[in-house]
């Protein structure tokens, strides 16, 4: 059969498709178009090949002529009528590949609904089967309630002008919390609507809250379309068919938005720019800011980020004048920023001679607070109840079988739970390795500062906001339903309640332990600790009364505290750029993280080294630096053992380049897992 079709297509050229399956480490494979493939087959369509034993689902990236290899099997079919990827996405995609070290077809399985990988129906019957239209199409109608202040004008203005012209560079706009950046989000997209052009405005999904979706859909009615992660496969296709076919003309959503394949775009807002969530932390490694920069400069349009605290790479690039910063300076109802007090918990335990949780003038506050009927958040990033267990004889800390990390007591649920892989055991009375029954619990969560609230608090009504409380479903609304209409008193949590959450009751934020995120072994740490105090501390004082902030620390002389205490973001940024630039970390190199995983410890080590120099040899001169192999401050986790490697360099490409032709030169154990990781927001 075979034989006789090769000898009918004889006398006509020969056509070879290039097609990027979703598999690592793989360029696109060539195939050959027979049959009634060679009238339909496009770039950008889907086909199903035959692929080892197996047939998968792959796109069509390229298509040439060629002489015939031997070997090259033929395309089993072309599933769309139509291209169902534009060749910018192609394009961009490609860039993901490049920049992020992933192959071509991986990153388009990120761009397109994964469910399109999985079956071969055509887009036209994928449509009429999925599609559910609505209603009606709205007009927009602008229902801004205000007009804008002086400063929002200003900003206002400039992008939209940006907007009409040939946008070149991204905007930052910098402003603080409650400057109102909402507010002109909402308004351009307006503009664009009114224009014709679509917009795509990006939230980190935490804080994406009910709030801001409700402010949406009042302004844009059935014109939006609301992703989130936890869409089903089904639920994504059809909203991605909704926006496919021009129902939908404003998306809103976490990192993943970004692919929504609106036409004619004409802006793209990427709220809480400095968030660590837009970066994907599973294949493709992408990072949504630099996705959405390239996707803006492909598609011709607005890249519009917005933040009270910018990450160090994107403040230096207005500083560097590749980006332009426009700066919201004052709140838009003249609320002044709260006080904020640092308390030297090293002080306090000279005075006490014991360790204290909650330092008199927390405790001074709170009771002012209850006194007065007014809101408290207390805030520790650390949930449960003890964060370690501990044999007082022989000194062994329980720890989880699969991870190099302590287990927390939760008392919720009397178990002992990692954190990391969830590995769970019931409380034990006796030491596991010297029998003895001295266990003590220390450390402290969330859990365990809402009881001790408790202790010193009998009278009050005090709930908690964390993910073990936001696994039951409705429980976290139904706290902060009853938070607002002031039937409890104090909401204590960890970061889920540093972002968006706006009561304005609230008029005391106490933060429990600054310490927890300053004393990571992360050269991020300086960095996260102020956005997350700064965000806290924008949760005071929202309503008529100003607000206080009480931050708790050991090292309360620390500069980064300094900072957070007068919010002063540049007084943050500049020494933080200095010593950055000291030690040659982004935004003055670029990072990557080279992670060896295996089962077994053995050749961890030496593969590891070997690949290192496999490095040096290709490396050219002194274009980066290679750091280690050294194992991961996890050294174990989920059960596997692991070791990196990490460059530091100038240019990803470059360091990609050398990566990839060192890979070719070395032979990889297959029993070791190897991942890259491009400028990694955590190498814990
Ligand atoms: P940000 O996003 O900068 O934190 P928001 O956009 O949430 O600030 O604005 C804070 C509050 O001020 C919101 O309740 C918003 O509705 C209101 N607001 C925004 N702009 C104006 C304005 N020009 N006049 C009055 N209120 C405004
Ligand atoms: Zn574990």
């Amino acid at each position: 059969m075979l034989e006789l079709d090769l000898s009918i297509e004889a006398a006509k050229p020969i056509l070879r498709a290039q097609v990027a399956l979703p598999i690592p480490f793989s360029e696109p494979y060539d195939y050959e178009v027979t049959g009634e493939s060679l009238d339909k087959i496009q770039v950008g369509m889907r086909v199903r090949v035959p692929f080892r034993s197996q047939t998968t689902i792959g796109i069509v990236v390229g298509i040439s002529k060629g002489s015939r290899f031997r070997g090259i099997r033929p395309i089993d079919r072309v599933l769309d009528q139509e291209p169902i990827v534009r060749p910018f996405d192609l394009e961009l995609a490609r860039w993901i590949a490049e920049f992020y070290f992933c192959s071509w077809g991986e990153a388009i399985d990120q761009v397109l609904p994964h469910f399109l990988f999985s079956r071969e129906m055509a887009l036209e019957d994928l449509l009429e089967r999925y599609s559910s239209p609505r209603d009606s199409q709205q007009p927009v109608i602008s229902k801004s309630p205000h007009s804008l202040t002086e400063e929002q004008e200003i900003a206002f203005n400039r992008i939209l002008e940006k907007m009409k012209s040939h946008p070149d560079k991204p905007v930052l706009l910098h402003g603080i919390t409650g400057s109102g950046k909402t507010e002109i989000y909402l308004r351009l997209i307006e503009e664009n609507l009114r224009d014709g052009k679509t917009s795509i405005c990006l939230f980190p999904e935490i804080a994406l809250s009910e709030q801001i979706k409700h402010g949406f859909i009042e302004r844009f009615a059935d014109q939006l379309e609301i992703f989130h992660s936890r869409l089903t496969g089904v639920e994504q296709l059809k909203a991605w068919l909704r926006v496919k076919s021009g129902q939908a003309k404003v998306v809103l959503g976490p990192r993943s938005a970004l692919f929504a394949p609106l036409e004619n775009l004409g802006l793209i807002i990427m709220d809480e720019e400095q968030e660590f969530t837009y970066k994907q932390d599973q294949v493709p490694r992408y990072h949504a800011r630099e996705a959405a920069k390239k996707l803006a400069e492909l598609s011709k349009c607005v890249f519009l980020m917005g933040t009270a605290t910018p990450t160090l790479e994107t403040r230096w690039a207005c500083e560097q004048g590749t980006a332009e910063r426009l700066v919201l300076s004052k709140r838009v109802v003249d609320r002044k920023l709260p006080e904020v007090e640092i308390v030297d918990l090293a002080e306090e335990f000279k005075r006490k001679k014991r360790p204290v949780i909650f330092s008199d003038r927390l405790k001074e506050e709170i009771a002012k607070n209850l006194e007065l009927k007014q809101g408290v958040l207390i805030f520790l990033n650390r949930r449960g109840f003890s964060t370690f267990v501990h044999c007082l004889k022989c000194g062994t800390i329980l720890s989880c079988k699969h991870c190099q990390v302590s287990l927390t007591f939760h008392m919720e649920t009397g178990k002992l739970i990692c954190h990391y892989c969830n590995y769970q055991s019931a409380v034990v009375l006796n030491c596991p390795s010297c029998n003895a029954p001295n266990l003590k619990y220390g450390g402290m969560g969330t859990e365990k500062t809402e009881s001790e609230l408790g202790k010193a608090f009998p009278r009050a009504k005090i709930a908690r906001v964390d993910s073990d409380v936001a696994r039951k479903r409705g429980k976290v609304d139904q706290i902060l339903a009853e938070f607002k209409a002031g039937k409890i008193d104090i909401v204590v949590g960890t970061q889920m309640i540093a972002k968006g959450f706006d009561f304005p009751q609230v008029t005391l934020v106490g933060v429990v332990l600054a310490d927890i995120s300053l004393s990571l072994p992360d050269f991020r740490s300086s960095e996260k600790t102020f956005q997350l105090l700064t965000q806290v501390a924008g949760r005071a004082g929202r309503g008529e009364v100003p607000g206080r902030v009480i931050v708790q620390s050991y090292l309360a002389h620390h500069h980064v505290l300094k900072a957070a205490q007068t919010q002063d973001y540049e007084l943050f940024y500049n020494s933080e750029r200095d010593t950055r630039k000291e030690l040659l970390y982004p935004p003055f190199a670029h990072l990557i993280n080279i992670i060896f995983k295996s089962k077994s410890e053995k050749s961890l080590y030496d593969f590891s080294r070997e690949l290192k120099a496999a490095l040096e040899a290709v490396r050219t001169g002194d274009e980066f630096k290679i750091m280690g192999p050294s194992p991961l401050p996890l050294y174990k986790l989920k059960g596997f053992f692991r070791w990196h490697l990490m460059l530091k360099g100038e240019s990803v490409e470059s360091m990609n380049r050398d990566i990839r032709q060192a890979l070719g030169k070395v032979k990889k154990p297959s029993s070791i897992q190897l991942l890259v990781d491009v400028d990694p927001v955590s190498v814990l």
